[in-house]
């Protein structure tokens, strides 16, 4: 069974988006992947099919209602459905390689675009969302969230990357962010490949990569190395 994923938004259009290009674009038309959506405002309620109300003690903005948005919950993933739920939202766990692999690996995703000031905490516990935040600053809504999301995953699906080597050994596959990458021209505005990469001994060429994937990562991202493997710690992390 493809990968499938369920998108409940106000923006139904927005999907599939950017995915309908290039790598995902194709993996939909292959039908490796499937994105279907479910327009909140249809769960509404009456004859304006409200979706959203005033927060409760007071404040500014609006909040999206627990039960209209269950409905549409409900619609999209009827009991029996093991796809996990997702609720995009920038107090989730942040969302890691580990993660991405996880759901590329299952039978697809519910995922819940938030809007306003988001959304009722009631139907979060309700119906058991999984909290996911694409990075610390917020979005308008959670849509874009779902995109990236979506992206990181389709990529990782069988068959949808060309070179399936390539992506083990970028960045956060590894543990270790990227070693800087090189193509012709061999000279460009006075600037040449090390020379290394042309020796042709591919033993020094794999010694300098990791060499240089190393000081990127120490320079840029300690985080990541520290405590035990990295690999291990981000695993732990999204269990
Ligand atoms: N009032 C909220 C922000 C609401 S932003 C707060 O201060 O935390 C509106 C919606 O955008 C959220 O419900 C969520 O679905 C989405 N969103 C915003 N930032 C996001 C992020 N960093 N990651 C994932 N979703 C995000």
């Amino acid at each position: 069974m493809a990968f499938r994923a369920s998108i409940l938004t106000l923006y139904p259009e927005m999907f599939p988006g950017p995915l309908g290009q290039s790598l995902a674009g194709k993996a939909l038309a292959r039908g490796d992947a499937a994105i279907d959506t479910v327009f909140i405002r249809e769960f509404g309620i009456g004859k304006h099919r409200m979706v959203d109300d005033t927060p409760a003690g007071g404040g500014a903005g609006m909040v999206m209602r627990a039960d209209v948005l269950a409905a549409a919950i409900d619609h999209a993933s009827p009991p029996g459905d093991e796809r996990p739920r997702i609720l995009m939202s920038p107090r989730g766990k942040p969302l890691t390689q580990c993660r991405v692999r996880e759901l590329a690996a299952g039978p697809g995703a519910v995922i819940l675009c938030g809007r306003f000031e988001g959304v009722d905490e009631r139907v979060i516990a309700g119906r058991s969302l999984e909290e996911i935040s694409i990075g610390d600053y917020i979005l308008s809504g959670g849509e874009l969230g779902a995109l990236v999301l979506l992206d990181a995953v389709i990529r990782l699906l069988p068959g949808v990357m060309g070179n399936a080597l390539s992506g083990e050994t970028e960045s956060f596959e590894t543990g270790l962010l990227e070693h800087p990458h090189y193509t012709r021209p061999a000279e460009w505005e006075g600037r040449s490949i090390p020379d290394v990469l042309t020796s042709g001994d591919h033993g020094a060429v794999e010694r300098w990569r990791h060499a240089e994937a190393e000081r990127i990562t120490r320079e840029r991202r300690p985080d990541l190395l520290q405590g035990e493997a990295p690999r291990r710690r981000r695993s732990q992390e999204n269990s």
